[in-house]
């Protein structure tokens, strides 16, 4: 049967303590036990259902964990302090000194910045290439390959990675495919298409509200199992752990994803097509004319469009950040980085998200320094907001 993310996640029974309808919240950081046996059963991933500390598991972490599996359809899942504390403890769990990884060119700045600058004091070399490019993908390939990293829709430009081709070049060459779903929950479910571990910044749409950063990993059993092993689990040792009051909050936020995700596509795919009827360059996969567009059309739950990340190029640094500032006055947004709040926000990614990628590699990806990236926000009345739009671009005369 067809994988639906939004009835996984309400099918679930999480009660609390007390048969509340809200899991209790677990505020604390260690567990008692009647009998000295359970306690170290339990230290050696034994004894089922018990808690042994809270960097290892937290009931309200659990409850989190489970309900962002069962949106992606994965065995297991874990929450992090933040998607990079995700990003970077799946990473160095794969790899070895002296292993190597081929990455997306076009992923979120902090991610290049981890893979390029980072991971090099390990010696673990990242080759770049663009994801689209499935003989670029298999040509980086090295015997020494342990990772082959993307995300399903990129930071900022956009691009569609196609998910079953690359989790056929990775199983091929015996790689995991990691893919940061950030852009896209519910609308694409990189595990049911192959990947091996699917990693998130919660921060995003799946929290929406822009009051805290988090994270998730999401993959099967035994790679959780080994991720929080009490003697070399890279996430045990290392203690990127959420706050169990966090996983909580977040957790009922989870429940309004699926009518937030289609409220965000709704507005951000009328948006595009109004950019693109003014004359302005314009990317969202939604757009006919994207190149990704049959790509996620195959692999996306059209239930929930095509998400609410549109960029538009207007060529110079100088135009694009005049126009934000109009925009922000003209109470369109915010000028802010980040993504997936109720508010639209935009900013200029080359000066702010994907500034740690150094100017020459940003133009081999054909990021322009013009780009203004919109996370289109929950607007009732988008058409008001588009006419707001309109009047900034009346106003700088690019339209
Ligand atoms: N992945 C993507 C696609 C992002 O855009 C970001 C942050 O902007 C991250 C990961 C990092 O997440 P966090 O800020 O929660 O560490």
């Amino acid at each position: 049967m067809k994988h639906n993310p939004a009835n996984a996640i309400f099918d679930l029974k999480q009660f609390g303590e007390y048969g509340d309808v809200n899991p209790s919240i677990t505020d604390s950081a260690t567990y008692t036990f009647l009998q000295a046996k359970t306690m170290a059963d339990t230290f050696h991933g034994e004894a089922e259902g018990c808690f042994l500390y809270s960097r290892h598991w937290n009931p309200s972490n659990k409850y989190l964990a489970d309900a962002i599996s069962a949106m992606e359809g994965t065995e297991e899942g874990w929450v992090t302090a933040s998607g990079m504390g995700a990003i970077s403890n799946t990473i160095l769990h794969f790899c070895n000194a002296g292993d190597h990884i081929v990455s997306s060119m076009t992923t979120y700045g902090g991610t290049f910045a981890f893979l390029q600058n980072y991971l090099p004091k390990f010696n673990i070399e990242t080759t770049f290439v663009d994801i689209t490019d499935l003989e670029a993908v298999r040509r980086a390939i090295r015997p020494n390959t342990k990772i082959l990293y993307t995300e399903s829709l990129t930071n900022p430009l956009l691009q569609v990675s196609d998910i079953p081709a690359l989790a056929v070049i990775a199983n091929k060459n015996n790689v995991k495919l990691v893919v940061d779903n950030t852009f896209t929950p519910m609308i694409i479910a990189p595990a049911r298409l192959g990947a091996h571990v699917v990693v998130y910044s919660l921060t995003k749409f799946v929290n929406g509200k822009n009051d805290c950063v988090a994270g998730a990993i999401c993959g099967s059993k035994e790679f959780i199992n080994s991720l929080i092993d009490v003697n070399a689990g890279t996430a045990m040792l290392l203690g990127p752990v959420l706050d169990p009051l966090r996983s909580s909050s977040i957790l009922k936020n989870v429940h309004t994803l699926h009518i937030r995700m289609q409220q965000h596509s709704r507005n951000a795919s009328y948006l595009a097509a109004k950019f693109q009827e003014a004359g302005i360059k314009v990317i969202y996969p939604g757009l006919p004319g994207h190149p990704g567009n049959g790509t996620m059309f195959r692999m996306m739950n059209p239930d929930f469009g095509f998400g609410g990340m549109l960029a538009i190029d207007l060529l110079s640094a100088e135009r694009a950040g005049r126009l934000m500032e109009l925009m922000e006055m003209h109470d369109v947004g915010y000028l802010a980085v980040s993504l997936g709040y109720f508010k639209t926000l935009f900013s200029n990614s080359g000066k702010s998200t994907s500034s740690e990628i150094p100017e020459e590699v940003q133009k081999q990806m054909g990021l322009s320094e013009g780009l203004i990236r919109y996370s289109v926000g929950l607007d009732h009345d988008i058409e008001r907001t588009w006419q707001r739009i309109e009047h900034c671009l009346k106003m700088m005369e690019v339209i």
